[in-house]
């Protein structure tokens, strides 16, 4: 794997900072939106940048929550905060 960028490669400034931010998830016509998901965010043009393994982890999540509402209403809103997706 590549290491990580450290620049932003939207602007290409060297000043990300690393933040907690509210990250909604779509599966279909399913949402999740996640609290306090850690990312980077470039402070020059406001884009965030979340990880592999943090999208993963949401990614699994969703589809956990998605696979529960199956019989539910489908176009269902779930919310969680991200340090309680890793939790069985
Ligand atoms: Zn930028």
């Amino acid at each position: 794997m590549p290491p990580p960028a450290l620049n932003c490669p939207n602007c290409a400034t060297q000043r990300l900072e690393a933040v907690l931010v509210r990250y909604r998830h779509r599966l279909g016509g399913h949402a999740l939106i996640v609290e306090d998901v850690p990312c980077l965010r470039c402070p020059e043009c406001g884009e965030e940048y979340l990880d592999i393994a943090t999208l993963k982890l949401i990614e699994s999540a969703h589809t956990a929550f998605r696979d529960r509402d199956r019989n539910r209403d489908t176009t269902q809103t779930r919310r969680a905060r991200f340090a309680d997706l890793g939790l069985p």
